[in-house]
């Protein structure tokens, strides 16, 4: 694992709750961390400002400086996954990580992590690879963190502050397959039939 200084490092944060529990981490490894909103993957607009209120919470409550880009991206976002919605998880993952790297480099932050690690249902390892690639590009350090371990914990806490706490992922896939029954047995079938 990588060993680095204490320093400056900018938390990628996808939303409050999802942030709690690796902000922890962060603040007793002794890290100076500043928070970065960027989801062009959340929709609709108010689900998108929904999560952006959920994080001012967070952010006033333990006292993070956090950059947000309050930009909604549908239209960005729906043209870079057109034709290509299986991969759509992958196109996302990079899109925001890789604006993130660059926003480190900005803001002269000696290394980047993500709140994507935090999740039980994100797929973890795709997001350590991609994230480890973009530190190769932009020669910028990459603090990987199995953030799963404290699932729990960070969940408890979102409950105590009265966090908002989304009930699907962000795009508006994502929330078809939330709300959509017949969708998540025929995805489940699937993914069964492929294991
Ligand atoms: S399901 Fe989540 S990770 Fe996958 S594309 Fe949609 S918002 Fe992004």
């Amino acid at each position: 694992m990588m060993k680095m200084k204490k320093s400056k490092i900018l938390l990628h944060i996808c939303c409050g709750p999802c942030a709690l529990y690796p902000l922890k981490v962060l603040y007793k490894e002794g890290f100076e961390v500043t928070g970065y909103f960027f989801n062009p993957n959340i929709h609709p607009y108010q689900e998108f400002r929904r999560r952006i209120r959920a994080l001012r919470q967070v952010a006033e409550i333990k006292n993070l400086p956090v950059i947000y880009d309050t930009e909604y991206g549908l239209r960005n976002f729906l043209r870079a996954i057109t034709y290509r919605e299986d991969k759509r998880c992958e196109i996302c993952y990079l899109i925001r990580l890789e604006q993130t790297v660059k926003k480190a480099l900005e803001e002269k932050a000696e290394a980047f992590t993500t709140t994507l690690l935090y999740s039980r249902y994100q797929a973890h390892s795709l997001i350590k690879d991609i994230a480890e690639d973009l530190a190769f590009r932009y020669k910028v350090p990459f603090l990987y963190k199995d953030f799963r371990i404290g699932w729990e914990e960070g969940q408890e806490e979102a409950k105590i502050l009265d966090i908002y706490r989304q009930p699907y992922c962000g795009c508006i896939f994502s929330e078809e397959e939330r709300y959509n029954k017949k969708l998540r047995r025929r995805l489940r079938r699937a993914k069964n039939e492929s294991l």
